[in-house]
């Protein structure tokens, strides 16, 4: 069975406060998900993990991390702006972007941050607006299919992210005639892994082209970008990631190919966004109506704006209805929001307790990808964010949006 983070009747007492729908975040798990992973990678004295700031673009919740010793992996000109605003710069932040917009990497580059190139033509816009760049990270992507054992995880032949084999060894041998003197290798070949071999396996590919680089061009890199990827059990019956075994993975490949061949500094990084926050963050709905027709329909007072992976992905999110955890699941509904359009459904066909009007539902694992996706459709507003702290008090981290907010942008 899967349990909110937080009590019934600590939540019950938060619902009576704080209009509903919201976003509630477990500061004390993110805090112990950063340090689990700084552990199970501590074999690496160098570690660093850049969280995704798309995936909680929230100041209270990059904070935590910052505290925590993580640093910003950004991708767009407005991120960079957002981790400079709560001070971060330098080697805390990485800007991994793609069809990059001119005036970014010289953004990025007076921030200090590193930079990695999606593609083997962005080089001269890269070489042109960061000429006082020393370090560069380039994105790997091997094409055909990514796969471990006899599954298939992903197709980075159709993905239009990084470059090929050949262009890397190109792409090495160019900047470091245009004196680029460390370099990276990023890649990210699947996304939302539900297996500890997902690190392991892509590590092995990526270790191979750092002997096959040092080989072609002499030049050994400082470091791998593992970027993304460890997923986490959205669904009940599914097994965690273990941090503790995805690190020791990498640290055994890492052992058999680098160390084993004179390569014992090459720093490892990582870009986790779901896997930090996802599990910390739930959304807290009321429910409005009930409606019986074909089906029988539970409308909440969230939508999709405040939540979009269902809608979009068809991705399961677990429902917990508040107090009712320990009634029989007999009830088969499902779960909508209230925009005009159909896909706006958070279940679909769920066996549920038995569901009152005026019930709280807590929406699983809405940590990462969830406010960070709200939009306005329907004229419905982002809903608040909410701070659970380790003493159990709360703290709103973002309000609300009002009309006023939507309104700000029309010319009328
Ligand atoms: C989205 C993204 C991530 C984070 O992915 P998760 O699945 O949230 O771990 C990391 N790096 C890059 C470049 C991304 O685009």
């Amino acid at each position: 069975m899967k349990t909110p983070f937080i009590s019934d009747a600590a939540l019950k007492k938060i619902v009576a406060t704080t209009p509903t729908p919201f976003h509630l975040y477990n500061e004390s798990g993110i805090r112990q998900t950063a340090r689990d992973l700084y552990k199970a990678f501590s074999w690496n004295p160098r570690f660093k993990e850049y969280f995704a700031v798309k995936a909680t673009p929230t100041p209270a919740i990059l904070k935590i991390l910052q505290e925590e010793g993580c640093g910003f992996d950004c991708a767009s000109s407005v991120e960079l702006k957002l981790a400079e605003k709560i001070g971060a710069k330098g080697d805390a932040i990485m800007f991994t972007s793609n069809d990059t917009a001119p005036g970014e990497f010289m953004q990025a580059t007076s921030l200090g941050a590193t930079c990695t190139l999606d593609a083997y033509e962005l080089i001269p816009q890269f070489l042109e607006e960061s000429p006082q760049a020393k370090v560069v990270s380039l994105r790997y992507n091997p094409g055909g299919t990514f796969s471990m054992g006899s599954m298939i995880m992903d197709m980075p032949g159709e993905s239009k992210f990084g470059m090929t084999h050949d262009q890397i060894l190109e792409a090495v041998k160019d900047l470091h005639a245009a004196g680029i003197e460390k370099f990276g290798l990023h890649a990210f070949l699947a996304s939302n892994t539900v297996t500890n071999d997902y690190y392991p396996t892509l590590a092995r590919q990526i270790f191979e082209l750092v002997l096959e680089i040092r080989e072609k061009t002499g030049v050994t890199l400082d470091f791998v970008n593992l970027s993304g990827g460890v997923g986490i059990a959205y669904e009940p019956d599914q097994t965690p990631n273990d941090i503790f075994k995805i690190g020791e993975g990498v640290h055994h490949v890492y052992d058999e190919l680098l160390v084993a061949n004179g390569i014992d500094k090459l720093r490892i990084v990582t870009e986790l966004g779901r896997f930090m926050l996802a599990p910390n963050g739930i959304l807290v709905t009321k429910v409005l109506h009930l409606k019986h027709t074909y089906r029988d329909y539970v409308g909440t007072d969230a939508t999709a704006a405040n939540l979009m992976r269902p809608a979009i992905y068809g991705a399961y999110h677990h429902i917990t209805v508040v107090g009712k955890e320990s009634q029989p699941h007999d009830h088969l509904y499902d779960v909508t929001g209230s925009l005009c359009e159909n896909k706006d459904k958070f279940a679909i066909q769920r066996q549920l307790p038995e569901i009152e009007e005026g019930d709280i539902l807590v929406i699983h694992d809405t940590g990462a990808h969830g406010a960070a996706m709200g939009y306005q459709y329907n004229g419905k507003l982002r809903s608040a964010e909410i701070l659970l702290q380790p003493d159990q008090t709360t703290r709103e981290i973002r309000r609300a949006e009002t009309a006023e907010d939507y309104f700000q942008t029309m010319i009328f």
